[in-house]
């Protein structure tokens, strides 16, 4: 089959791509595990943080991609969720083990010992892709297959980052960045009746956020015209972390959402972080937040603004994500 790997780690530019295409071997899927057909698979920003090496990769010669849609076409042997035929997603997470003190208390996300799908396992930047059973969602029919991929990383990290921002019920929500993630949450916010506020540098990203009906749209680093109960820094930048400190009402949360941050300045205690503004990073998800936000997104009739590529154009859909030039989020079509 045909699969997308990484290379050698390195900066994506114009003449060079560390992504490369090769034939491999169809994968068998193991005990407890299902073979997926890929139809789609979002494109990340992780995905162009492994490739560009700034995530150092965990196996070498990986196959991107962790938000994988597609149809189960072979069970391993033991393998008893789900039936050959059956619509799946396959997300980020792909392991966790289970007996840590974080797996037994309820934060698997935490997991001393995880898997994630496209960083320790292949993922679905090919034709095929396996996935331990117990990990892979089942996928609400409003939303096809270029719809649903975007929801398995952007829309469930995005969600959780909402969690840890502890918007309050009506609540004032900031969001730094407005991308595949960022459009995603800021819908569940809207429709929890949260006023929500966009930064952000692009045209484009500001339009769609006004299209889905936030309060008000400003420039990346602007300042918002109230003060934040919480906000959400999906912008990978961590000069940005200061004015979003600075712009939270007391007692406010900034969440950042990104496995990955650009160093973030000095803080001045005063400024920033007194009167009980909280910092707050994001790391991964579990199960059940997956679960909750898919039900969620189709009760309130999540809208994807997705941009289809061929798989074979992988590699341009990077460059376009390093470039901001994808309005929503890139999606690999087969
Ligand atoms: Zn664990
Ligand atoms: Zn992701």
């Amino acid at each position: 089959m045909q699969a997308w790997v990484v290379d050698q780690p390195g900066p994506v530019d114009d003449e060079r791509h560390p992504l490369v295409r090769v034939e491999r071997p169809v994968p068998e899927p193991g005990p407890g595990e299902v073979r997926v057909r890929v139809r789609t698979c979002g494109v990340c920003r992780t995905d162009l943080h492994l490739t560009e090496g700034d995530l150092v990769p965990r196996r070498p010669r990986v196959t991107p991609g962790h938000e994988v849609v597609g149809v189960v076409d072979r069970l391993g042997s033991g393998s008893t969720r789900w039936r050959e035929g059956d619509r799946i997603g396959v997300p980020w997470l792909a392991h966790t083990c289970g007996i840590c003190r974080f797996c037994v208390s309820g934060r698997e996300n935490l997991c001393l010992r995880p898997r994630f799908t496209g960083w320790d396992v292949d993922g679905g930047y090919a034709a095929y892709t396996v996935v331990d059973e117990a990990y892979a969602y089942a996928l609400p029919e409003a939303f096809d297959d270029v719809e649903a991929a975007p929801l398995l990383c952007a829309g469930i990290i995005g969600y959780r980052a909402l969690l840890r921002a502890n918007l309050p019920e009506g609540g004032r929500l900031g969001i730094y960045g407005f991308g595949g993630s960022a459009h995603l949450t800021a819908q569940v916010a809207l429709a929890r009746g949260a006023r929500v506020h966009v930064m952000t540098r692009s045209p484009e990203a500001q339009r769609l956020a006004l299209e889905l009906g936030v309060a008000s749209v400003g420039d990346a680093d602007a300042a918002p015209p109230e003060p934040l109960d919480s906000a959400i820094l999906f912008a990978p930048v961590g000069t940005l972390v200061p004015p979003a400190l600075a712009a939270l009402d007391r007692g406010g949360t900034l969440a950042v959402a990104g496995i990955y941050l650009s160093d973030i300045p000095a803080l001045n205690y005063q400024e920033h972080l007194f009167e009980e503004r909280a910092l707050q990073s994001v790391t991964a998800n579990t199960r059940r937040d997956g679960e909750e936000f898919l039900a969620e997104a189709a009760r309130i009739g999540l809208r994807v603004s997705a941009v289809p590529y061929p798989m074979d154009r992988a590699d341009t859909a990077l460059r376009d994500l390093r470039d901001d030039r994808v309005n929503g989020a890139a999606v690999l079509v087969i």
